[in-house]
Formats: C-alpha cells, structure tokens, sequence
C-alpha cells in the first residue's frame, strides 16, 4: 500500500509517501522559521498555506500516480495551521479518490520508534516540543502512564533561549554550549509519574540573569531535564515490567537525552531505540506510516467526521491496528 502523509501541526510543513512493500520513506519539508521569538499561530498557519502545495506536489511527482490513501496530522497542534492541513487532505483524498486517515500527532511520534525498532510492548516516550510523554500500549490504548504537568519540553528549552536573545529554535543551541559548561544545580521537579518544567525555566532564567555563564545554565538545564525524563521512564519500565523503550519528538534529537536513556536501559537489562533524526522532529513520514497502518485495519474517515482536533490526546485514539495485548 502507498500511504501520502501531511502534516503541519505547528512548524514544519511536510509531505511524505510511504510504500509498504518496500518499507520505504521520502519527505519533503518546509519549515517556519520565525523572524524573532517563538512560533506566532498566524504566521505559522500562513506558512502552511504557501508551503503545503509545493510539498504535496513534490511527492505527488515522486508516487507516479499511485497513492491508496491520504493521512493528515489531526492533531494536536496549532488550529489554523491544522485546519490548513485538514482541508488539503480532504481535497486531495477526493480528488485522487481513495480513503482519508485522521492521524493523532503523538501517536504518530511514538509509533514510528515501534515500527523502526520492531520492538513488540515498548515503553514511549515522547520528547517533542510542546508535549513530554511516557506511554505505553495496554488494552487497547496508549495510556498515558506520566506527562508534563505545564510546558511541553522543548517549549521550555525555547523559552530560555528566547530569553538569553537567541533565535528558534533554542534546543539545538542549549546543546551545543552545553558542551562547554559546568553544571549548575536547578530545580528538579518529578511529582509521582508526572514533570514540570515551568519552574526550572525561571530559575535557569534568574541563573542567566545574575551572572552565570550560558553555557553552564544550558549543562544544568540539560542534565536537570533529561535527568526528569529518564527517571519517569525508568520507573515506567519497572512499574509496567515492560524491557523496551523508544523515544520519540523533536527534542530526542539531542545526544545527551539519548545517552542518558541508553545508559539507564543498559543498567536495567532493557533495549533502547531512537528513529534516526528525519522521523524525530515533525515530519509527515511518521504520519504516512501509521497511516497506512491505520488504513489497512479499516481505520479510515469520512469527510463529515473528519474535523481536526486541536487539544487530540494519545490516551483518546482506539489503537484498531494492533492486536490487543494477552491478558
Ligand atoms: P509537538 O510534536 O509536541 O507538537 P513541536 O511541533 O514543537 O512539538 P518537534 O519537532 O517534536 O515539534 O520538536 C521541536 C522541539 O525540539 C523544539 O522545541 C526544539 O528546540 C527541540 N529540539 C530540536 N533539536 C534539539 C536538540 N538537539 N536538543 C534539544 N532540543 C531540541
């Protein structure tokens, strides 16, 4: 089955065809990069709108004309932009004729590590930028076992960086002048299975503020944060009995994370797998792959039912491609 996926949640506009018979994945992005600050919903929803027909074109040219189904990013995300790609998705699965998938955003981030890995009941978590997750599959659902109690990881790191003058996005940088810093002790927020990351950020900021070399703040944000990850998903792994982990989002991207995980999972006897980078930052990829998935259990839409869904939870998609766990 030939899968073409869109998605544009927030940042990245993004086509991508997926064919099943050779397991294989082009993407075509285009990313907003904001002129100062952070992402503005109406210029990233404008950004949608000029992007999303040269992506979609680019990999229409790339499918000879042979497309069995359209996936779209259903959410969660930024309303104008997912609207943008709700209607694109729509047109297009009328025009070309053939099923349309309402794909959730987190899932797809998620799913795409299990698909990759050929892990069977992996715990997942999600590192992206508006979200932090720990999940795993149980009866049915994604269930989510710990989150973010406020900002989503890679917001936070963004609202520092925003703070110390650079531009978006700011995880990248936080990495690379952590590399030169010693570090700095901030909070350290972990509340049961859940995180926070709000007041880690004022405290970098005030770090920041009285004197403390950047590049100190961005060691001790990084070992601080990641730290937070790594124990929650520790203690999902033991509490579930589960030994496989896949991390997902954009902010996996970052080496320290994925040393840190791949260091506990090592101690405990678990595997660990991160996608390769193109499928941990938004990108329609992940999108056409659990969309074929979802198209062939049947999991398709109809136009009338197929509005986006700003606020989606992973916790509220029936996972119908899966056969459910033995009791
Ligand atoms: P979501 O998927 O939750 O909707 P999102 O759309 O903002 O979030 P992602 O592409 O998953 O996007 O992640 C983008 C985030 O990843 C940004 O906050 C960015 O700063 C962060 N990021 C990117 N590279 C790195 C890195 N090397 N280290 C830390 N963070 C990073």
């Amino acid at each position: 089955m030939r899968v073409l996926g869109i998605e544009g949640t927030a940042w990245c506009a993004s086509a991508a065809l997926y064919d099943s018979e050779t397991d294989s994945v082009v993407i075509e992005s285009d990313a907003y990069q904001p002129d100062s600050g952070g992402i503005h919903p109406r210029e990233a929803a404008e950004h949608m709108r000029s992007a999303i027909p040269a992506v979609v074109e680019t990999i229409l040219d790339e499918s000879d004309g042979r497309v069995d189904a359209v996936a779209f990013s259903r959410g969660p995300g930024l309303g104008p932009c997912l609207r943008i790609v709700g209607s694109a998705a729509r047109a297009l699965a009328q025009t070309l004729d053939v099923p349309l998938v309402g794909v959730n955003h987190m899932v797809a981030h998620l799913e795409i590590g299990r698909h990759r890995s050929g892990f069977d009941a992996p715990v997942c978590l999600n590192a992206s930028g508006a979200n932090a997750h720990v999940l795993a599959f149980r009866n049915g659902r994604y269930r989510v076992l710990g989150e973010t109690m406020d900002t989503g990881v890679g917001n936070a790191l963004d609202k520092f960086t925003r703070h110390v003058g650079w531009s978006h996005p700011g995880g990248p940088k936080v990495e690379s002048h952590a590399k030169d810093g010693e570090y700095t002790d901030l909070p350290y927020v972990v509340k049961g299975m859940d995180f926070s990351f709000s007041g880690i950020m004022s405290a970098a900021k005030q770090e920041y503020d009285s004197g403390t070399p950047v590049e100190d703040v961005c060691r001790g944000l990084e070992e601080t944060v990641f730290a937070m990850l790594a124990e929650v998903a520790e203690r999902a792994l033991s509490l579930t009995g589960r030994d496989e982990l896949v991390l997902g989002g954009g902010v996996a991207q970052n080496d320290r994370l994925r040393g840190m995980l791949e260091a506990m999972c090592e101690q405990r006897g678990a595997d660990f797998f991160a996608p390769e980078p193109r499928f941990l930052r938004d990108n329609a990829g992940m999108i056409a792959v659990l969309g074929e998935k979802m198209a062939r259990a049947g999991d398709t839409l109809e136009i009338e039912d197929s509005a986006i869904d700003s606020n989606f939870r992973p916790d509220e998609v029936p996972v119908t491609w899966r056969e459910p766990e033995p009791p």
